[in-house]
């Protein structure tokens, strides 16, 4: 059921969702590789793109993939989606299909460490390089735009600074010269913002976080028009990056109840975000919510609630810091982000860990550095456990 006039919750339950032939009242799961045909004719039709239809599954051409897809792309209000096998294959698919060799990419702000990773070691060999950009020399933006400049990357907000990057104002200079702007949406997730009405052409996520939001499956998503969508599409199906239809499954039961997982666990990171920042053994906290925070008001602009993610710099060595984060007892000790279950992890030990420490020093990412993800637990109860903790 698909109505553009719906609001966001509506649109949760009901987008990309039909009556399947026996009843059923969504999409199911077909599990299937492959889809048959009564004559060469009715395959052709779809092979030819004369009629929609279903193919074969790495294709993407399968009921419950393109279920999935609708959905997120009403969500994020965009023209169409396409499905991948993680956040990062949706990356790789963004930059190998809008690049060729000898093409320049701009990333701005901190990123994601595989994101960094991708750009700063592997898309060299393919002749792509990339100018990194710290979010606050966006004034200096126009200056490193080359006559080959691509795209332009970014988060916001940034991991794990949680820095607010102006979307708007970046796509303006962007769209002056041209170049295409892609935003990772993955921390703010379309709960909180929506980059394509704020101008971006692209976004980008990782389904693995809230989308999934239970921590068990891995998946990724890009978000654009349809002229963007089927310029990436070849790249989806000859790379073999697509979601499994058991993933785009869960994913679609998973975002039915995505607005309001996101808005609880927002409320809750808020609430710890004010009782860390009176804490006497912390140095810093970073949550675009607090009026303090530097971000504040470009989050005000742009998200509508502030996210459920927050880090801060605990007053204390590398060692000192962990021996703290060991004595959690609700906050489970992971890598990720965006699921039930709060998260924490000290950036330097896991997303930052393969980055140079004069790196992370210029980026402001500390040995004292903590990153939270809530999660959907009672927030007295994750405040009492942080307390004992940082006693
Ligand atoms: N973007 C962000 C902001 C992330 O945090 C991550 C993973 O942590 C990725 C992209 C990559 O996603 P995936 O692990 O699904 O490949």
């Amino acid at each position: 059921m698909e109505n553009k006039k719906h609001k966001f919750a509506t649109k949760c339950v009901h987008a990309g969702e039909e009556l399947d032939l026996q009843g059923g009242i969504h999409i199911p799961l077909y599990n299937h590789s492959t889809f048959g045909f009564k004559t060469t004719r009715d395959l052709l039709d779809v092979v030819e793109g004369k009629k929609e239809g279903n193919l074969y599954t790495r294709y993407g051409l399968n009921p419950t993939i393109k279920a999935v897809e609708k959905k997120i792309a009403a969500l994020e209000e965009g023209e169409a989606a396409l499905a991948f096998s993680s956040g990062m294959a949706a990356e790789a698919a963004l930059f190998l299909s809008q690049c060729k060799q000898g093409d320049h990419i701009i990333c701005i702000g901190d990123v994601y460490g595989g994101t960094y990773e991708l750009l700063e070691s592997n898309l060299p060999s393919a002749g792509i390089t990339t100018s990194f950009l710290l979010g606050n020399e966006i004034n200096n933006l126009s200056n490193i735009i080359k006559p080959n400049t691509k795209i332009i990357f970014f988060e916001t907000p940034t991991n794990p600074n949680l820095e607010v990057l102006d979307i708007q104002k970046i796509t303006t200079i962007a769209k002056s010269k041209n170049i295409l702007t892609a935003v990772d949406n993955t921390f703010a997730s379309p709960v909180n913002q929506n980059p394509l009405l704020l101008s971006a052409d692209i976004v980008i996520h990782s389904a693995t976080k809230y989308l999934g939001g239970h921590s068990d499956l891995t998946g990724g998503f890009i978000i654009a028009s349809k002229d963007i969508i089927e310029s990436i599409w070849p790249w989806r199906k000859n790379l073999g990056q697509i979601m499994s239809p058991e993933t785009a499954f869960l994913l679609a039961r998973s975002l039915r109840t995505l607005h309001i997982r996101v808005k609880t666990q927002c409320e809750t990171a808020l609430k710890i975000a004010e009782f860390l920042s009176s804490h006497e053994n912390v140095l810093k906290v970073n949550y675009p919510g607090l009026v303090e925070f530097e971000g504040h008001q470009t989050a005000k602009k742009q998200m509508k609630y502030f996210g459920a993610m927050l880090s801060f710099i605990y007053n204390g060595s590398a060692k000192k810091t962990a021996d703290m984060v060991d004595k959690l007892k609700i906050f489970t000790i992971a890598a990720s982000l965006g699921g039930v279950e709060s998260l924490v992890t000290q950036p330097i030990t896991t997303t930052h860990f393969s980055m140079l420490p004069e790196e992370r020093e210029r980026r402001g990412i500390k040995d004292g550095m903590v990153r939270i993800s809530c999660g959907l637990e009672d927030a007295d109860d994750l405040i009492e456990d942080l307390e004992q903790a940082m006693k």
